[in-house]
C-alpha cells in the first residue's frame, strides 16, 4: 500500500519535472471537489434594442449575447453592466453585444463588473460576426474605481461606431446555430453522420457526429463546450475532428478501424444565453458527471452507453476546454486504460513537432465528478482534458488540434 503510494508520488513528481514549462507562470485548476449539482435558479437577461439617444443603438437580442444593463453617462461615455447567470461562479465574465450609430462617432464604452469580478477576456470586435480581431491595445484599458476592490472593476473600450453594426464580445461568438451549421457541413461527407441525441433543459437539440464505419468495434470519444465562453477549446476541437474526417491516407486508414463519436456542444443553453459557466439549471456541467442531475450530462452519458452497448470499446476520450494558458489535465500515467500511455505520448509528440513545451498536469484523483474521470471509470478510456489558453493564437490552436489528431491516429493504429 505504502509502496504504491510512494510510486505514484514519485512518478507524479518526475512526470511534472520532465514536462514543466520553463519559467512561464500558469494557472492550473485547484483539485476538483464534489459539489451539489441540484438545479438552481438563473437570472435571464432582458433582451432588446436599446436606444441611447443621438442615434446610438445597442442590442443583446441574439443568441450568445450578454449585456445585463446599459446607460449613457454623457455624450462620449456609455456604461454597460455585465453580471453572471447566478453565483457562486467561476469568474469568466462573458459579454457580447452589437452597437451602431447613424453618424460616425467616437465613444468610450465601459464594461462594469460587480463584487470583485476580474475582467478576463480581451475584447474582440467584428463587423460581420464571422471575422474577429482583438481590439488594439491603445483602445482598451482597465480602470479601478472601487479602492476596496482587489482588481480593476471596469474595462474601458474606445470605439468608433457608425451605421455598420459593430460586434463586441469576449471571444468569437459561436452559438448553437453556428455549431449546427458546422455539423451539417461535415455530415455531407459519405463517412460522417449527424445525429440528434437529446434535448437540453430549455429543449435545444444536442447533436453528435459519427465518423467512420458503423461496423468498427474500436472507437474514440470527443466532447466540447460544457463551459460556454470556452471558444478557443471549441476551435481546437473542430480542427482535431476535421483532421480525423480529412482525406489524408492516415485518416482513411484510421477510419477503417476506429470510429469517432463527437458531441461538439454539450451546453447549448449556456452558449445561447451567454452564460459565464453554467447550464440553464444554473450548474457547472463538469461537476455533474457522477450526480447526473442535469439533462445534458444524462443525454451525453446515455449516448455513449448506447453506442458501446454492442461491445464497442472506447480507447480514447478528450474534452476540450479553455483557460488562461494551454494545459493538459491527464490521468496519472500509472493508471491503466484501454490505451495506456497514449495521451502522454500524443502530447509529447505534438509538442515536439510544434516546438512547444506542453504543461502537463497528471492527477491521481479518479472521482467521476468531471467528464474525463467518468469516461475513464465507466469505459476505461485513456482520458484527457485539453485546455487551450484564452489568448492562444488561433492559427496555433488549429495546428495543435490537427497535430494532436495525427499523432493520436498513428499511436492508436500502432498499438492495435
Ligand atoms: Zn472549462
Amino acid at each position: 500500500m505504502k509502496k504504491t503510494l510512494l510510486y505514484i508520488l514519485i512518478s507524479t513528481i518526475l512526470f511534472n519535472c520532465k514536462t514543466a514549462e520553463k519559467s512561464t507562470k500558469w494557472k492550473g485548476q485547484a483539485p476538483v471537489k464534489a459539489v451539489s449539482t441540484d438545479t438552481k435558479p438563473i437570472q435571464k437577461q432582458y433582451k432588446d434594442v436599446f436606444n441611447l439617444g443621438d442615434d446610438v443603438y445597442v442590442t443583446n437580442n441574439f443568441d450568445g449575447a450578454r449585456l445585463n444593463g446599459i446607460t449613457r453617462i454623457n455624450d462620449t461615455l456609455i456604461s454597460t453592466l455585465i453580471t453572471p447567470e447566478n453565483t457562486p461562479i467561476n469568474t469568466s465574465p462573458w459579454y457580447a453585444f452589437k452597437i451602431w450609430s447613424k453618424k460616425t462617432t467616437n465613444i468610450y464604452l465601459n464594461l462594469t463588473y460587480l463584487n470583485n469580478v476580474k475582467h478576463r477576456y480581451d475584447p474582440k470586435i467584428s463587423t460581420d460576426g464571422k471575422r474577429w480581431n482583438t481590439i488594439e491595445p491603445e483602445n482598451y484599458q482597465l480602470i479601478k474605481t472601487d479602492t476596496t476592490s482587489k482588481s480593476a472593476n471596469i474595462a474601458q473600450l474606445k470605439l468608433t461606431i457608425n451605421t455598420d453594426t459593430l460586434w463586441v464580445a469576449a471571444q468569437e461568438v459561436i452559438n448553437s446555430k453556428d455549431n449546427k451549421n458546422w455539423i451539417q457541413t461535415l455530415a455531407k461527407k459519405p463517412f460522417v453522420k449527424s445525429k440528434l441525441i437529446g434535448l437540453s433543459k430549455e429543449k435545444r437539440t444536442i447533436e453528435s457526429l459519427e465518423i467512420g464505419k458503423d461496423s468498427n468495434q474500436k472507437m474514440i470519444a470527443v466532447i466540447s463546450r460544457q463551459h460556454p465562453p470556452e471558444v478557443t477549446g471549441y476551435l481546437a476541437m473542430k480542427s482535431f475532428v476535421e483532421t480525423i474526417a480529412s482525406d489524408s491516407d492516415l485518416a482513411k486508414k484510421f477510419r477503417e478501424q476506429f470510429s469517432t463519436y463527437v458531441v461538439p456542444m454539450v451546453n447549448p443553453d449556456g452558449v445561447d444565453n451567454g452564460h459565464w459557466r453554467h447550464n440553464a439549471g444554473g450548474i457547472d456541467l463538469n461537476r455533474d458527471w457522477s450526480n447526473k442531475n442535469q439533462p445534458e450530462t444524462n443525454v451525453v452519458q446515455d449516448y455513449y452507453k448506447s453506442v458501446t452497448k454492442n461491445g464497442k470499446k472506447i480507447y480514447f476520450f478528450v474534452d476540450f476546454h479553455s483557460t488562461y494558458h494551454d494545459i493538459f489535465y491527464t490521468l496519472n500515467p500509472v493508471l491503466t486504460s484501454n490505451a495506456t500511455g497514449v495521451v502522454p505520448k500524443m502530447i509529447q509528440q505534438m509538442g515536439a513537432e510544434l516546438n512547444l513545451n506542453p504543461n502537463i498536469k497528471p492527477s491521481d484523483n479518479i472521482n467521476s465528478v468531471i467528464s474525463s474521470r467518468y469516461f475513464f471509470n465507466t469505459f476505461n478510456a485513456e482520458s484527457l482534458t485539453y485546455e487551450i489558453g484564452d489568448n492562444t493564437p488561433r492559427d496555433l490552436l488549429k495546428e495543435k488540434g490537427k497535430v494532436s489528431a495525427i499523432k493520436l491516429m498513428k499511436l492508436l493504429l500502432e498499438q492495435n
